[in-house]
């Protein structure tokens, strides 16, 4: 007898919700709709909406179309997509997450008053994640991005710094990297830093924690481009090291998992239920074929 929990806590978090429905929305009403970048960090999703009729394209080609109607997704945009949309006549469906045009709004807030008192602004992300060319681009380029400690050698610290992190890096890291600056400016420079980071992926954490204990098995659901992805299915493989990450029901078979043992299936803030409940059917379908 099989026993196979989905983990109910798992799944799109709000701003990819509001994004998806306002895609299906949109594509409903049968007009051509593009999307800038993948509209989820999820091969599978974008697929299923492709199928629809949605058009993704790449910010090359966004600068290229002219009178048509875009869909930007919840990582947001940087205020060049603006300013190329309002020149070639592109009506936007800006589905940006709320939580992301906030921390957009703080940081070019805080920008703005950087120069006065010499202050560097400094953002703990993952280079060339969408949602940072977003935050970068409210301060002019001039932000610093910074992955990890390692990278701290790019910050001067004869100059106040002002940290804010992009909202899917983990709460553990970035209180680390408080801990490191305070540290390096003690009694020099200012240092002020706000946690920017989503309690939609944080909260995560703790419940992931509990259902990675509770079962002998996690398959952890996910595309490979999502960063709270990687994060979340890390953190799984800490509690549990049988722990193991796939994007899809197909790559199941190829992890020779032990059918008799107690397995928990969750994914990210970027994966449907409908793609966890297909890994379900395959484990299902696996194991009644193996009592065949
Ligand atoms: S993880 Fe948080 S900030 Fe990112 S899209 Fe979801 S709700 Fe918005």
């Amino acid at each position: 007898m099989l026993n196979i929990e989905i983990d109910k806590k798992s799944g799109f978090c709000f701003g990819v919700v509001k994004a998806i429905s306002k895609a299906e929305e949109e594509l409903a009403k049968g007009e051509v709709l593009y999307c800038l970048g993948d509209i989820v960090h999820n091969e599978q999703e974008v697929e299923r909406l492709t199928k629809m009729g949605m058009i993704t394209i790449d910010h090359e080609q966004f600068a290229q179309l002219h009178n048509a109607k875009v869909l930007l997704r919840a990582h947001g945009e940087p205020p060049s997509t603006y300013q190329i949309a309002k020149e070639n006549k592109l009506t936007l469906i800006d589905a940006s997450c709320p939580v992301v045009l906030k921390l957009q709004s703080r940081i070019k807030n805080s920008y703005e008053t950087s120069t006065k008192d010499n202050t560097q602004i400094v953002i703990y992300g993952h280079h060339g994640h969408a949602e940072i060319k977003g935050l970068v681009g409210q301060t002019d380029e001039k932000a610093i991005v910074i992955e990890n400690e390692t990278e701290l050698d790019k910050v001067d610290f004869s100059k106040n710094i002002r940290l804010f992190s992009q909202t899917t890096k983990s709460l553990d890291g970035f209180n680390h990297l408080v801990n490191t600056i305070s540290e390096l400016t003690k009694n020099k420079t200012n240092f002020e830093y706000s946690d920017t980071i989503c309690r939609q992926v944080a909260n995560r954490i703790p419940n992931i924690t509990t259902f990675a204990q509770q079962n002998d098995i996690v398959v952890f659901v996910s595309g490979k481009k999502s960063s709270n992805g990687r994060v979340l299915y890390e953190h799984a493989k800490s509690i549990n090291p049988n722990s193991y990450l796939v994007s899809n029901e197909n790559e199941i078979a190829g992890l020779h998992l032990d059918l008799t043992k107690k397995i928990g299936i969750c994914g990210a803030t970027s994966t449907p239920l409908w793609q966890m409940e297909k890994v379900r059917n395959k484990l299902i379908e696996l194991s009644d074929n193996f009592s065949k």
